[in-house]
């Protein structure tokens, strides 16, 4: 993290500046407050400050935007309230650097057995208090790996603990109550595996203040090689929710996911029921990833990964791992139907569309927003239209092409609205593209499209097919 916490001390005065139209003081307070975030957490140039009061200047709109992409917010860059609101509320020291779920380079410990040492004591708590916390973090991340933790009363250990107020001697100083809570190292020797409470905080075992177990169990995931996540169910998502069930904690699946990608899952011990040695034979219905007859009925980008839509399942395919993952739609989003028929994301809305028959839903990661499914007659398709077959959205033009049959609508994001003169043939536009689609999604700049075991890849530039691949060669086969 030296690296990537390239950013200094917080030294921000108390706010108590927003909404932004208060008096010219409180502006300039909450302006520093902007300015101190992006560039805590956001890696904003420092040089980038005397721009910064004009409206419209570039690198700073850029990193609200990076800001609002990765907290889960609408992408305005603008500093709307959502945004002043969640740049006020407490949270973690290290830097939301990348879409990385874990530090540049991937480090991790070499060895399952760690040790761990509570070098100090914050005083808002019993030491037993503080102790119960710190083991049951550590237990959260126990129960998912093969990892396993020991405690030493002296030495060094691999993961250091200690509570400090301001300067503490890693550059990194705290910055009294609020707003920063906490930071940690990825694993490595020295300061690198440690963890640092600001002992600034109210430290509780409720949510009444702080919750150490809940700051803990996030800190110890960096310790163990975990960045920040994006998913605002995870906890690796890098602002404090005081709003933690702690009877109901646990893990979220992209939390998993990201410690498993590092140390994979917990090995079985001689105690454990006999594991199969055979591979579990697939249940019936299930698709086999290589297949080479396997079509699609659905492709959607979300957040950087790319999604194939099968039956009741899906593939999840990020480019920050090789391995190819494999779900259950219901155990993302139990509202939603299996046996979709048309999926895109639109990237300023940090929202994915998924389309069945004639209705309509809309996620942002895992959650399905409120206020859906709509009808797809909302959208301006004429009622003679009963399903959609594919689907994806231009982000840089911000146009979504819906393919029906033979034929394909385009819909304008910005004005919420069909665009007149469609539908046109599919033929006309994507030249070689077959009659119909299964479908569709943008990568890199071209559009691939599916028709069973099928897939073109179609230059939209040159308009022309450049490529034909298998449907599935994307999946690893
Ligand atoms: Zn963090
Ligand atoms: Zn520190």
């Amino acid at each position: 993290m030296r690296n990537l916490l390239t950013l200094l001390s917080l030294c921000v005065a108390v706010c108590s500046a927003y909404p932004l139209d208060g008096a010219a003081r409180d502006k300039d307070d909450s302006m520093d407050l902007v300015q101190q975030y992006l560039e805590n957490y956001y890696n904003l140039a420092k040089d980038v400050k005397q721009f910064f009061r004009r409206k419209d200047s570039g690198p700073v709109v850029e990193k609200i935007r990076e800001m609002q992409k990765f907290l889960g917010l609408e992408m305005t860059g603008k500093l709307d309230s959502d945004t002043l609101e969640m740049m006020h509320k407490p949270r973690c020291g290290v830097p939301d650097v990348g879409d990385f779920s874990t530090f540049l380079g991937s480090p991790k410990w070499r060895k399952t057995h760690l040790t761990y040492r509570i070098v100090n004591y914050t005083l808002d708590l019993p030491r037993d208090a503080v102790d119960s916390a710190i083991e049951k973090a550590l237990t959260v991340w126990e129960k998912v790996t093969p990892l396993s933790f020991s405690r030493i009363y002296e030495g060094e250990a691999d993961i250091m603990i200690i509570f400090a107020v301001r300067e503490h001697g890693d550059f990194f100083a705290f910055d009294g109550p609020g707003k920063a809570l906490a930071h940690a190292y990825p694993p490595g020797p020295g300061i690198d595996g440690d963890a640092h409470f600001d002992d600034d905080e109210q430290w509780t075992k409720d949510t009444s203040g702080v919750n150490l177990f809940l700051v803990a169990a996030h800190e110890l995931g960096h310790s163990l090689g975990l960045q920040h996540s994006t998913d605002p169910e995870a906890l690796m998502y890098p602002v404090y929710n005081p709003l933690t069930d702690l009877t109901r904690f646990h893990l979220s699946q992209d939390d998993v996911n990201g410690i498993q990608s590092l140390y994979g899952p917990p090995q079985a011990s001689p105690d454990d029921p006999v594991v199969p040695t055979e591979p579990v034979p697939p249940e019936p219905g299930t698709p086999a990833a290589c297949d080479p007859a396997l079509s699609f009925d659905a492709i959607s980008t979300l957040r950087g990964e790319i999604l194939f839509f099968k039956g009741r399942h899906f593939w999840r395919k990020s480019f920050r791992t090789p391995e190819l993952e494999f779900h259950l739609i219901s155990s993302f989003w139990p509202s939603l139907p299996s046996g979709i028929d048309a999926a895109y994301e639109v990237v300023s809305k940090d929202s994915v569309f998924i389309f069945k028959g004639n209705q309509f839903w809309a996620i942002r990661g895992n959650e399905v927003q409120a206020g859906y499914p709509r009808g797809i007659h909302t959208l301006g398709f004429p009622s003679t239209i009963r399903k959609i077959d594919a689907a994806f959205s231009d982000k840089e033009k911000k146009k979504t092409y819906f393919f029906v049959e033979d034929k394909y609508w385009r819909f304008d994001e910005k004005r919420r609205s069909m665009e007149p003169d469609f539908p046109k043939q599919i033929e006309e536009d994507f030249p070689g593209v077959y009659p119909e689609v299964d479908a569709v999604f943008e990568s890199f700049g071209f559009y691939y499209f599916f028709n069973g075991s099928s897939q073109l890849e179609f230059d939209p530039n040159a308009k022309k097919v450049t490529h034909v691949f298998k449907s599935n060669s994307w999946l690893n086969c």
